[in-house]
C-alpha cells in the first residue's frame, strides 16, 4: 500500500514514511492510493477478536510495510489493559441511541485511541532507522495531553508542547504539567492558542532549523492517526451486531454520529465506509462554530478566522478551518488532483469554494449528513440523557447526541461516539445537573500533583533556545 498526495505532487510513500509526515511536499494531504476493501465474510471472521487483535487486522491493511508480528506487538502495547481498562464499550442510552466509549484512555478523551498507537509506531520506526525525533506542537488542551501521555518515557522521542498561559482548565493543566518524564517539555506561552500555533509554524518553516533539530509533528492530519481511528468503527459495528441473527448480519446497516472539529474522526468513518463496512449515515455534529455543517447543508465551504471563532462549552470543537476536509473533497472530485488544487486556489483567492452542484451526492453517495448544536442544546441534552439513562455525558458527546436524534431511523442503530469524559468539563455538568461531579481518587491526586512547566513570552528566540538546549540529537 502506497500513499499519495491529494494534490498529485511528490513520490508515493510507504506507511512508515507517512508516519513522520505532516503536509505532503506540495501542500496536499497523504491518502491511500486505493482504499483496501473488507468482504462480509472477512468482517464476520473478525468477530471473536479482542481490540488489539482487530487493530492488527485493520491496520495491517494500511501498514503493509510493517511485518505482521511487529504490528501485533505495537497494537498489543498501544491497547494494553494498563492503557485502556476496557477498550471501546458500547452503552445504550435510550431513544435508539448507543454510546461508543472512546474516552477510556489516560487523558479521558478520544485522541488517546490514535495517539497511543502513533507513539508506539513512531518509536518502532525510529529504532529501525536509528533516528531521533523532537515533536513540537501547540495545544489548547486535549491534543497536547494525549500526545504527552503517548510519548512519555520514550527513548528516541521528546515532546515540546506549547500551551497558552492561564487559558486551559485546571484539569487540562494538571494532565500535562504533572508529567515528570525527562522527555516531556511543557512550555506555557504568554499569549493565546493562535500565538502558540504561529510560533510552531514559524519554526517548522525554517527548514535548516527543522532538520538540524530533528523536528516533527503529530497533528490531526497525520495519516497514522486517521487509520488508527478506522479500527473503532469496525469494532463498534461488530459489537452492535453481536445480538443480530447471523443470517441478517451481512450488510446490516448502522449509523454513526460524530462530534466534529478538524474532520479527523469522521474522516476515519468515511474510510471505514469506503472499505465496505455497512455504514448508512455518518452524522456530523458541529457546535456554534458550524463551518462544516454549513458546507454539508449548502455545498459552500467558507472557513472563518480565529477572531470569528467562538469560545464555546465544547471547546475541542472550536475550529473554523477543518484541516482534513481536503481528503473528502479529493474523493468528491473523483480523486482528480487538478480539481483539488483548483478548489484550494479559489479558497485562497476568494475565501470560499462551492460544490452546490454536488450537494445531493453528499448524503446519497457518501452518506454524510450534518447538524448544529448550541450551548443550550448541550445543557438540555446532558439533562435529558441523565434523566432517561442515569448516564452523565460530556458537552462534546452531547453535541453528538443532539444532532444524532435528528437522524434516527427505524431498524438502524445510531451509534454516537463519546469523545470525552464529563469530568474534564465539570462546569457545564454542574450547570446542567446542578451537581458537582465527584472525582475519583486518581483524578484528585492528579489535580494535587506537583507541576513542571517553563513560562516564556510570545518569543520565538526563547523557544529556539529551549529546543536547542533540550532536543535529542
Ligand atoms: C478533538 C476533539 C473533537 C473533534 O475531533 P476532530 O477529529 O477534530 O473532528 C471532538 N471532541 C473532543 C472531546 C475532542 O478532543
Amino acid at each position: 500500500m502506497q500513499y499519495i498526495s491529494t494534490r498529485g505532487g511528490g513520490e508515493p510513500k510507504t506507511y512508515s514514511e507517512a508516519l513522520l509526515e505532516g503536509l505532503a511536499i506540495d501542500g496536499g494531504l497523504l491518502v491511500p492510493e486505493q482504499l483496501p476493501t473488507v468482504s462480509a465474510e472477512r468482517l464476520e471472521s473478525w468477530r471473536a477478536l479482542n481490540y488489539p487483535e482487530l487493530a492488527t487486522e485493520v491496520l495491517g491493511l494500511f501498514a503493509t510495510d510493517i511485518p505482521r508480528d511487529d504490528l501485533a506487538a505495537l497494537c498489543a502495547a498501544a491497547y494494553a489493559p494498563s492503557v485502556f481498562a476496557e477498550p471501546v464499550p458500547l452503552t445504550p442510552i435510550g431513544d435508539g441511541l448507543t454510546l461508543v466509549g472512546l474516552s477510556e484512555g489516560p487523558t479521558l478523551a478520544f485522541k488517546d485511541m490514535a495517539m497511543q498507537f502513533l507513539g508506539q509506531a513512531l518509536e518502532y520506526a525510529l529504532e529501525r532507522t536509528g533516528g531521533v525525533l523532537n515533536i513540537v506542537g501547540a495545544t489548547s488542551g486535549d491534543t497536547g495531553s494525549a500526545a504527552e501521555h503517548a510519548l512519555r518515557g520514550k527513548d528516541r522521542i521528546s515532546v515540546f508542547m506549547l500551551s497558552p498561559q492561564g487559558r486551559m482548565s485546571a484539569f487540562q493543566r494538571a494532565q500535562m504539567y504533572s508529567l515528570q518524564d525527562a522527555n516531556v517539555h511543557n512550555i506555557a506561552v504568554d499569549g493565546v492558542f493562535d500565538d502558540c500555533q504561529n510560533l510552531v509554524k514559524d519554526l517548522a518553516g525554517d527548514i535548516a532549523f527543522k532538520t538540524a533539530q530533528h523536528l516533527g509533528a503529530v497533528n490531526s492530519i497525520n495519516l497514522a492517526r486517521i487509520t488508527a481511528q478506522v479500527v473503532y468503527y469496525f469494532w463498534a459495528w461488530l459489537r452492535a451486531t453481536d445480538a443480530v441473527p447471523a443470517a441478517q448480519r451481512p450488510g446490516f446497516a448502522v449509523s454513526f454520529a460524530v462530534p466534529s472539529g478538524n474532520f479527523g474522526n469522521i474522516l476515519s468513518g468515511f474510510f471505514a465506509r469506503g472499505m465496505g463496512l455497512p455504514i448508512r449515515r455518518l452524522v456530523l455534529a458541529a457546535n456554534e462554530n458550524n463551518v462544516l455543517d454549513e458546507f454539508f447543508r449548502t455545498g459552500v465551504y467558507r472557513p472563518r478566522t480565529s477572531a470569528q471563532t467562538l469560545a464555546t462549552s465544547s471547546p475541542s470543537m472550536d475550529i473554523s478551518k477543518a484541516s482534513n476536509l481536503e481528503r473528502f473533497i479529493y474523493d468528491l472530485v473523483g480523486r482528480d488532483p487538478q480539481r483539488v488544487r483548483a478548489a484550494w486556489t479559489l479558497l485562497a483567492d476568494t475565501g470560499s469554494f462551492d460544490f452546490t452542484a454536488d450537494l445531493a451526492r453528499f448524503a446519497d453517495e457518501f452518506g454524510i449528513v450534518s447538524g448544529t448544536s448550541t450551548h443550550d442544546d448541550r445543557v438540555a441534552t446532558i439533562r435529558a440523557v441523565h434523566e432517561r439513562s442515569g448516564r452523565i455525558i460530556d458537552p462534546h458527546t452531547a453535541d453528538g447526541v443532539k444532532v444524532a436524534a435528528e437522524y434516527v431511523e427505524d431498524g438502524v442503530p445510531m451509534l454516537v461516539l463519546e469523545t470525552a469524559k464529563p469530568e474534564k468539563f465539570g462546569e457545564t455538568i454542574t450547570e446542567a445537573l446542578d451537581i458537582a461531579l465527584p472525582l475519583s481518587a486518581d483524578l484528585q491526586a492528579l489535580l494535587a500533583a506537583p507541576q513542571r512547566v517553563v513560562e516564556i513570552g510570545n518569543d520565538e528566540a526563547a523557544l529556539r533556545a529551549i529546543i536547542e538546549a533540550d532536543a535529542l540529537h
